[in-house]
């Protein structure tokens, strides 16, 4: 990686200076806006806003390397996709004083090559609507236990599934616009398109082309299908956050922590859950005793769990239900066949080939310790490098690379100190803290 000097560009000093004094790293976000505590006002109460008086800086970077001519940009930088990572570096860039644009595909809760959304794979697709998913169903095991305790129903509680998808998808409506306000506050461009780089300076937005010193690509990653016949039946993790109704009898294809928190979910709405793995555990790389911990627990709760069971084909029968083939046998009945086999960069059709951006054999794209890619002005954060694919990850390497590029502070992302707190749900609502992918339960 070469230094400051060569790669970030010298703002105007005395100006920048007196920018970097004034300005503090981050806007305070409204706490509801922190990565896993979101207000869920269509489910609870009306969520305020947080207004902060707008600051807003237009500082032009000058010549990076002192002996290069002077050449005008349309923008410091420019991201592609506005997701955790991309939102992230583009507002720490234009807070520190950066000309800064983001585009970002129209919003849909589903996604796909022309649909994605601000707030990217967390916000629309993975972290929040699962958390809120997690939430309904825990009430069925509520319900139970409150029996025990002395609770007394005349009728059993019956589950509304249009209520919870309704009041699920006007959440991401306004978490979306959220996102877009704080894009806005910071005075960062947000241009609705599909971005794709035509030149290490230039980048095409649906026939529009923008020019930027910098070109950031935060386009995350898209679930992956296997590919067996009959694939085109199975859904993925995108559909079945938004099914139109509530599965009967659902496979999950995975051991995963996506597979198994989905088991959880559907389990507590009492849909018949079935779980395929390849090995003899959930959870692969986890700790061995919460993997068996986990799938103890979990089949208590009547997940049945078909372990060294790989698929190999999907019927789709006259009365529209499902079979899943695999290498001991075929299960019949299924409602739904959801594969949670992993996730693939978005890398395709973004122009990176031609303008010399390595990608590896998983389409990956390679960056440097500095999250630069192989073209020096060309940048990646996020799962689209396949580092470490989670949203607080996405998040600590998009502000070192503001950092890097508009601070003066050559920064890298830093994992082995980073604490990474995640939750894993299990049916009974217990959670599992994982920090740096060592287990602690806290129930
Ligand atoms: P993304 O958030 O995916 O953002 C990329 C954006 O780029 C998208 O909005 C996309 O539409 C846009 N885009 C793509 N191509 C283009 C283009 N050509 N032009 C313009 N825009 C484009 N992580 C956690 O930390 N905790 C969790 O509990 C958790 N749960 C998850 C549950 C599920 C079901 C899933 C699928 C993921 C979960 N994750 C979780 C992972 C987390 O969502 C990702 O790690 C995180 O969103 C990655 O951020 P990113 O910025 O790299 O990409």
């Amino acid at each position: 990686m070469a230094t400051t000097s060569f790669t970030a560009p010298k703002l105007s000093s005395p100006t920048f200076q007196t920018l970097c004094r004034n300005l503090p790293l981050s806007l305070p976000i409204p706490k509801a806006l922190s990565s896993f505590s979101f207000h869920l006002s269509p489910f609870l109460s009306r969520f305020h806003l947080h207004h902060h008086p707008r600051r807003l800086f237009a500082v032009r970077a000058e010549s990076e390397n002192g002996g290069e001519p002077l050449r005008h940009y349309d923008f410091d930088l420019f991201t592609i996709g506005a997701g955790s990572g991309g939102v992230r570096a583009s507002r720490f860039a234009a807070n520190f004083g950066a000309s800064v644009a983001v585009c970002e595909l129209p919003f849909s809760t589903i996604s796909s090559e022309t649909t994605g959304g601000v707030g990217g794979t967390c916000v629309l697709r993975g972290c929040v609507p699962k958390k809120l998913m997690v939430y309904a169903s825990k009430y069925s095991h509520e319900f139970d236990e409150s029996n025990g305790f002395g609770w007394k129903y005349d009728t059993e509680p019956k589950h509304d599934w249009s209520t919870l998808m309704a009041n699920k998808n006007a959440e991401l409506q306004r978490l979306t616009g959220i996102y877009k306000n704080i894009l806005n506050k910071a005075g960062v461009t947000l241009i609705e398109g599909r971005g794709k780089i035509v030149d290490p300076h230039t980048v095409d937005v649906d026939g529009k082309l923008y020019t930027a010193r910098h070109i950031l690509i935060s386009v995350g990653g898209r679930p992956f299908i296997l590919d067996i016949p009959g694939s085109e039946f199975a859904i993925d993790s995108d559909a079945a956050l938004d099914l139109p109704s509530k599965p009967e009898k659902v496979a999950i294809v995975g051991g995963g922590y996506i597979a198994l928190e989905f088991a959880g979910i559907f389990n507590g709405l009492t849909t018949e859950v079935h779980v395929f793995i390849r090995q003899k555990k959930v959870l692969r790389g986890f700790d061995e005793e919460i993997r068996d911990f986990v799938g103890e627990q979990m089949a208590l709760r009547g997940i049945q769990f078909h372990t060294e069971e790989s698929p190999q084909a999907i019927v789709k029968s006259a009365d529209g239900s499902l079979s899943l083939k695999t290498n001991k046998g075929t299960i019949e009945g299924f409602s739904h066949i959801m594969f949670a086999t992993g996730r693939r960069p978005n890398t395709k059709n973004l122009g990176l080939e031609s303008v010399g951006v390595k990608i590896n054999k998983n389409g990956a794209i390679e960056v440097d310790e500095y999250s630069r890619t192989t073209v020096p002005s060309i940048w990646a954060v996020g799962d689209v490098t396949d580092r470490i694919n989670l949203t607080p990850v996405a998040l600590m390497e998009g502000a070192a690379l503001a950092k890097t590029l508009f601070q003066n502070e050559p920064t890298k992302p830093d994992y082995s100190t980073y604490w990474l707190r995640q939750f894993i749900h299990l049916p009974a609502g217990k959670q599992f803290l994982v920090p740096n992918y060592h287990l602690a339960i806290s129930t």
